[in-house]
């Protein structure tokens, strides 16, 4: 289907809970591309603002300390699995927490931390192929891409998705506050003033609520497949 040759870049985006990173790393093997999460970017930099006791409402905090080079975000692959560093470190494994990911959500909103982010985005997508999934993949980071997707389901669906997964972590959780925590995220990313969450205008909107994960896949799978054999 695809040229091996041929440089890929495939833009995923959508709100918490809709499925995005287990299917993008599902996606990209059927593919035998990269998977870049560039949520786990903004995490890591969320994880620096809590092991610092940063102020999540101070812009110029993190302006300065990004200016300065204190923060230093980076990513790596090890048998097709990406590794997130910061400062050298490597913290994939501390960064799935609620408080990280609702520091990740702050600390996203400053112009200084997605330039950052963003610049790095590009260059590694200029240097392989990748399948990159996030917030602003198909509207900043990647506005040229060929296939983008915008990945979708309801909150209720997402909400429940998540709580099922915490319950299997072994994790206390309710859900009716799982469900408020996850408006309160698609409020913070869908209104923030800097590239706020939002489809492309070209992207394909895939609406996973009632579909098994099978089917999602294949679905983005018959997606790309397309947008490749019609070039
Ligand atoms: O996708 P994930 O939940 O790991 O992302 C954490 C937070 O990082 C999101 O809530 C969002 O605020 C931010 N983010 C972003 N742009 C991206 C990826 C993530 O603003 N491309």
């Amino acid at each position: 289907m695809m040229d091996k040759k041929q440089l890929i870049s495939i833009a995923v985006d959508g709100p918490v809970g809709a499925g995005k990173s287990t299917l993008c790393d599902a996606l990209a093997e059927k593919l035998d591309i990269l998977h870049l999460d560039t949520g786990a970017m903004y995490r890591a930099i969320g994880l620096y603002a809590i092991e610092n006791k940063l102020p999540l409402d101070d812009e110029a905090v993190f302006e300065q300390a990004i200016g300065k080079r204190d923060i230093a975000v980076s990513v790596d692959y090890r048998d097709g699995a990406q590794l997130t560093y910061l400062n050298g470190r490597d913290v994939s494994q501390e960064l799935r927490g609620e408080q990280v990911g609702a520091a990740a959500s702050a600390v996203s909103r400053f112009p200084a931390v997605r330039k950052y982010l963003v610049a790095q985005q590009q260059q590694l997508a200029k240097e392989r192929s990748l399948l990159i999934d996030g917030r602003d993949i198909g509207t900043v980071v990647l506005k040229d891409a060929k296939v983008k997707m915008f990945l979708t389901a309801s909150p209720e669906e997402r909400a429940m998705r998540r709580y099922r997964q915490l319950i299997n972590a072994g994790k206390t959780s309710d859900y009716q506050t799982v469900l408020e925590d996850l408006k309160a995220r698609d409020y913070q990313d869908a209104n923030r003033a800097t590239d706020p969450l939002r489809p492309a205008e070209d992207a394909i909107i895939v609406d996973t609520s009632g579909q098994s994960f099978e089917e999602s896949l294949e679905e983005m799978l018959e997606i790309v497949k397309k947008a490749y054999d019609q070039s």
